[in-house]
């Protein structure tokens, strides 16, 4: 296994990155992205063990409810590259026992790239989302033939790709990308059905990153959040990138090229669904934190909104739950969640967090915005104002409710603020993805069978005339 200084070391192999208009030598020195790696640094020691046969426990295949729910719980205090580690390569060998009755090989390649990752203790991301172009034009109609990432040569040896993969969050930090189609490709369209995994650091391979980290010389008290947590997204070039075949997983078999979008969804939207079983408990801790910090806490309006935030968090929790409760095996014995549950919980969690972030800023009030700043507080000439206009009431002096302002901004107003709102959206696929799932999932028939009885129409078409019992 590594340590967090090897981690970071490793991270010096040439990768060309790019933020800000300048190019990036070293991630680790760069003040916009150097807090991902920090934290995975962090990650990497929490979990480091001597001897050639460790391995971290993110490296683990759940075979039962219990060890799926163990997996998922113990994710949710990991840094985003080691999550999106276990969540991807659980997404890889999920598409590979798909793959195998079809192509065998792929599935092999699969399990002995499982293998590696976890011999070299690598970190990968899923690098799947394409540039696209115009979404009403599939790839091979777009009027230039790279917007989606594709094979534009073959040799006995490997395959060369072109392209791009948006939004890819922690490229920059990352050692791996595991490249997938977007979405199913049709006949004619063989050269964009394309899987495999690539270095970072491969030649051809740029990766120009956006963060919502704060500025370096902001001060820390004003972002409570952010300045603890950093994401970078990476636009990730891939201009004619050699890929050897050990690492290839699909080039140009159509029938699977949905199989790897598919398998991630699943396990992306249940990761991101039991984060956000987190982000809902805290939203709905800040409301009850900053009405009891404004004498609310027993209006009766503020209750309500409370409580409607108290029932989001709730089904969220409860989806999240079913999944695993209802997991699926596959023939190798692998747990996968179950993918009603899982898209249900995500699209709910989503489609309702813009309300719930609305009712957290009706209960606070402006201050969430206006409030000074914790060095006005510090400032002889501003504190004593700030410190009796600011308290409330005994037990909340200014300090304390500056601080439950100033975070409320920062996660759920500001920079990061903004950021979450867009994540919760489109990370993992925006709203119509999931509600396709759900679709595609969902028991119409009893659902159609249920609604016929209740218009007295019998399954072959009669329709009862008296009510049923009426002789009794
Ligand atoms: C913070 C963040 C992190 C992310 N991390 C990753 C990552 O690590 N890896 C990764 O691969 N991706 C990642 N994504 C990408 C994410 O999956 C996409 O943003 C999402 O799938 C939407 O794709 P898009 O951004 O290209 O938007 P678009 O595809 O342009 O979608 C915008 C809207 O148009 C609709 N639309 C698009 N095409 C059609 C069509 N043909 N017909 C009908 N409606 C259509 C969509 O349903 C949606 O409502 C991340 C995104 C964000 C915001």
């Amino acid at each position: 296994m590594l340590t967090g200084d090897q981690y970071l070391e490793s991270l010096r192999d040439g990768r060309r990155l790019f933020v800000n208009g300048h190019a990036v030598p070293d991630v680790t020195e760069e003040p916009l992205l150097r807090g991902g790696a920090l934290a995975a640094a962090r990650g990497y020691d929490q979990h480091y063990q001597p001897g050639d046969d460790a391995f971290g426990p993110y490296f683990f295949i759940p075979g039962s409810v219990e060890e799926l729910r163990a997996t998922q719980e113990r994710q949710l205090h990991w840094d985003f590259p080691t999550i999106s580690t276990s969540n991807g390569l659980l997404m890889v060998l999920t598409a590979a026992s798909r793959m195998r009755p079809d192509f065998p090989q792929y599935a092999e390649r699969a399990l002995a790239y499982f293998e590696e990752s976890k011999r070299r203790d690598i970190r990968i991301v899923q690098t799947i989302t394409d540039a696209k172009g115009n979404r009403s034009l599939p790839p091979a109609q777009q009027d230039d033939p790279d917007l989606y990432v594709r094979i534009v040569d073959r040799g006995s040896d490997g395959i060369v790709i072109r392209g791009a993969k948006l939004h890819i969050s922690s490229a920059a930090i990352t050692h791996e990308l595991m490249v997938m189609p977007t979405k199913r490709m049709k006949p004619g369209e063989e050269d964009y059905s394309v899987a495999a995994a690539v270095p970072v650091n491969a030649p051809g391979v740029r990766v120009i990153n956006a963060s919502f980290a704060p500025r370096p010389d902001l001060d820390p008290d004003f972002f409570p959040y952010s300045s603890r947590h950093v994401m970078t997204e990476g636009f990730v070039v891939f201009d004619d990138v050699f890929v050897p075949n050990e690492r290839v997983f699909l080039a140009g078999e159509l029938e699977h090229s949905a199989t790897f979008a598919h398998s991630l969804g699943l396990w992306e939207r249940l990761g991101s669904v039991g984060s956000y079983v987190r982000l809902a408990d805290t939203l709905v801790g800040l409301a009850q934190l900053v009405a009891e910090a404004n004498g609310l806490q027993r209006i009766g309006h503020i209750k309500d909104k409370i409580a409607e935030m108290i029932t989001y968090a709730t089904l969220i929790r409860a989806g999240f739950e079913a999944a695993m409760h209802h997991a699926t095996f596959t023939p190798e014995g692998w747990a996968s969640p179950d993918e009603m549950f899982t898209n249900a919980a995500k699209y709910h969690a989503a489609a309702q967090f813009s309300l719930m972030v609305r009712h957290l800023h009706d209960i606070a009030g402006g201050a969430v915005l206006t409030a000074p700043s914790m060095a006005d507080l510090r400032n002889p000439e501003t504190g004593p104002d700030l410190q009796k206009y600011m308290r409330t009431m005994k037990g909340v002096d200014a300090d304390y409710r500056m601080r439950l302002f100033h975070t409320i901004r920062d996660f759920t107003a500001d920079a990061f603020g903004g950021w979450k709102h867009v994540t919760v959206i489109q990370a993992g696929g925006g709203l119509y993805a999931q509600k396709v799932v759900v679709s595609n999932h969902y028991d119409m028939d009893a659902a159609k069978a249920l609604a016929l009885e209740t218009a007295g129409i019998t399954p072959d078409g009669k329709v009862l005339t008296s009510l049923a019992g009426a002789e009794r």
